[in-house]
């Protein structure tokens, strides 16, 4: 489906712990987008949601939040914000709600301080990024952060200094890499103090990811 507008309310009654108790996160799951332009070689949101990115309407996704029943929730976007004037909106709107959330995104998202000032202003307690890859020659090969206007130090940075626990995301194998990748990922993790790390290892990486 392209336009997101109107889009059936899930059922979380339905669900286990329907008074949003559970331990799994999909009670208080949100979308506010589908897609991504990117295409990372690795990652297959493009084929199965869409190059093109698309938003849900504001309004409905406020809508959405209200009849949650919970102070926390966790956006399920692969890349939130990608949109910003739409994100900056929503943000804007969710101050008031007093929510408390994580979601996943891009590196880009620390190139605009409004934007992440509103993400904090939002609720936002922590994010999943993508860096994938500390070595210039690969980080050309890959869309989303081969013309990044930050580096990704200032990047952690900012994110911290907005309160953003940060779980950083690898991918080693990629056909651009020398084994130096290895202490230079290790030297950004401690360097940049990241919160988190997931590390993926790629076989063949123009095909897949295990
Ligand atoms: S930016 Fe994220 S969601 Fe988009 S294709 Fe790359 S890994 Fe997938």
């Amino acid at each position: 489906m392209t336009d997101l507008k109107g889009l059936p309310k899930p059922r979380r009654d339905l669900l286990p712990g329907s008074q949003y108790q559970g331990h799994t996160p999909i009670h208080i799951g949100v979308e506010t987008s589908r897609g991504c332009p990117y295409d990372c070689e690795f990652c297959c949101i493009g084929q199965t949601l869409g190059q093109q990115y698309r938003v849900r309407p504001v309004q409905e996704v406020i809508a959405e939040i209200e009849s949650i029943d919970s102070p926390h929730l966790l956006f399920t976007d692969d890349a939130l914000g990608l949109n910003r004037n739409v994100a900056k909106k929503l943000f804007s709107e969710m101050i008031p709600l007093r929510r408390r959330w994580l979601a996943q995104g891009t590196v880009s998202l620390a190139e605009d301080l409004e934007l992440l000032r509103l993400m904090e202003r939002a609720g936002c307690l922590g994010l999943l990024i993508g860096f994938e890859s500390v070595q210039k020659g690969t980080q050309n090969e890959v869309n989303k952060i081969k013309n990044l206007k930050i580096d990704f130090y200032e990047a952690m940075h900012r994110f911290h200094g907005e309160g953003f626990g940060i779980l950083g995301s690898f991918v080693f194998g990629f056909d651009y890499e020398n084994k130096d990748v290895f202490e230079q990922t290790l030297e950004f993790i401690m360097r940049g103090r990241l919160d988190v790390v997931q590390l993926r290892f790629s076989l063949l990486i123009r095909n897949t990811v295990i």
